[in-house]
C-alpha cells in the first residue's frame, strides 16, 4: 500500500506536502468557499490520522493546536499520512458561530448526504473525502460559549484501540461517552474508523495550557501508532483515569452567578461550589455539588438563568488520586509556561 492520497482530484504523493482547498459553494455575495486541508504523506508507510478543528465554529482552541502540530519539527520523522483541517465548519467560524447559516450543529448533522441541508452537505464532504480516506481520527473540541473544560478525551472506551488510543493521549481525565446521534464520532464509528475526542477550554477563547497537551496529545498518540519515533523526553505521559459518570449541576434559581472553585477541584459532597443572589444581595442561593467529584467543566459567565448549567462534575472510584494527577499535569504546564512563555 502506497502512502499516496487524493482528495477532491488532487493527489499528495509520498514524501510531499500539501494544502488542498475541498470547495463548498460559493457565498451569497458570490465568493467561492472551501474547507483547507493540509496533507503531510510520508515516504514510509503506516496508518492515516485525520485531526479536525473548529466542527463547532467558534471553538478555536484546536485550530492552534493543529497550527502548531503541522509545523512542528517532529513531522519530518512522519511515518504514515497525516490529514489535518484546522477549521471544519468554515461558515460558523467567519460568524464567530457554533453552528451553521441555517441554524444546525454540524456535529449533528453526519453522516449528512450530497442533497440535504448545507450542514449535511458540509458533512458528507467531510467523511467522503476525510474520513472514508482515513484508518484513525481525533477531533478537537472546546466547551460551548461561556464554559470551560478541563482538558479531557472523550471516547468509547469498550472498544480496544480506541481505548488504547485515549490513554496514549496523556490528559489525566478520560469519559466512556456514549455515541451521539449525528457526530462525527457516531459516523467515524459506523464506517469502523477509531476516533478520540480531545475537549479542552472555552469557546471564541485561546487557553495555553489546554493547546500545549492538545499538541503534544497529538504527538503521543502518534507515537502509539508508529507514525513517530518514540520520545526523548525522560517523563512520561500522564496515565489517564475513566470517570465513571458524570453530571452537570443547575442553576435552581436566575440571577448573578458568582463560582468559588475552579476546573480541576476536588470537592466534598455538599461543598459550596458558587452563590446565586439578586443584584441588591437580598437574597442569596448557595450551589453545592450533590457527591464528592472533580470539577470538569465550569459555567464562567456571572448572569444565569434557572437550569443553566453551572458545573460538570465526574465522579470517580479512587478521587483523591485523579486530584493528585490534575494538580501534577497542571503544575507541570504552568511550570513549561514560566520556562517558555507563548510567542
Ligand atoms: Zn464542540
Amino acid at each position: 500500500m502506497t502512502n499516496s492520497i487524493t482528495i477532491n482530484g488532487v493527489t499528495v504523493a509520498a514524501g510531499q506536502r500539501e494544502t488542498i482547498d475541498l470547495p463548498l459553494g460559493t457565498l451569497y455575495t458570490h465568493a467561492p468557499l472551501s474547507m483547507p486541508v493540509h496533507v503531510i504523506c510520508s515516504k514510509k508507510t503506516g496508518p492515516r490520522l485525520f485531526v479536525s478543528a473548529a466542527i463547532h465554529g467558534d471553538e478555536l482552541n484546536g485550530v492552534e493546536i493543529i497550527r502548531r502540530l503541522i509545523n512542528d519539527k517532529a513531522m519530518r520523522r512522519l511515518r504514515g499520512t497525516l490529514v489535518a483541517i484546522p477549521v471544519v465548519n468554515v461558515h460558523g467560524l467567519l460568524h464567530h458561530s457554533r453552528y451553521l447559516p441555517d441554524r444546525r450543529d454540524l456535529n449533528r448533522s453526519f453522516p449528512g448526504s450530497e442533497k440535504g441541508s448545507l450542514a449535511g452537505r458540509v458533512a458528507h464532504i467531510f467523511i467522503e473525502e476525510i474520513v472514508k480516506q482515513c484508518t484513525h481520527g481525533i477531533d478537537i473540541h472546546t466547551g460551548a460559549i461561556h464554559r470551560s473544560n478541563l482538558p479531557q478525551i472523550r471516547a468509547n472506551l469498550d472498544d480496544d484501540e480506541t481505548s488504547r488510543l485515549a490513554h496514549a493521549f496523556g490528559v489525566p481525565v478520560l469519559l466512556n461517552s456514549t455515541l451521539r446521534d449525528g457526530s462525527l464520532r457516531e459516523a467515524s464509528a459506523e464506517l469502523g474508523l477509531p476516533m478520540l475526542l480531545y475537549e479542552a477550554g472555552e469557546a471564541l477563547r485561546f487557553d495555553e495550557v489546554s493547546i500545549r497537551a492538545g499538541v503534544r496529545g497529538i504527538k503521543n498518540v502518534l507515537r502509539e501508532l508508529d507514525m513517530l519515533p518514540p520520545s526523548r523526553r525522560k517523563r512520561k505521559p500522564t496515565e489517564p483515569v475513566i470517570a465513571r459518570s458524570s453530571n452537570w449541576i443547575r442553576a435552581h434559581f436566575s440571577g448573578v452567578f458568582r463560582a468559588v472553585v475552579e476546573l480541576g477541584t476536588h470537592v466534598a459532597k455538599d461543598q459550596l461550589l458558587g452563590v446565586i443572589s439578586d443584584p441588591f444581595g437580598e437574597v442569596e442561593y448557595e450551589v453545592r455539588a450533590v457527591f464528592e467529584s472533580i470539577i470538569i467543566g465550569r459555567n464562567n459567565l456571572p448572569l444565569v438563568n434557572e437550569g443553566d448549567a453551572l458545573f460538570h462534575l465526574a465522579r470517580f472510584r479512587a478521587v483523591a488520586d485523579v486530584a493528585e494527577k490534575i494538580d501534577e499535569f497542571q503544575d507541570d504546564y504552568h511550570e513549561e509556561l514560566m520556562d517558555s512563555p507563548v510567542i
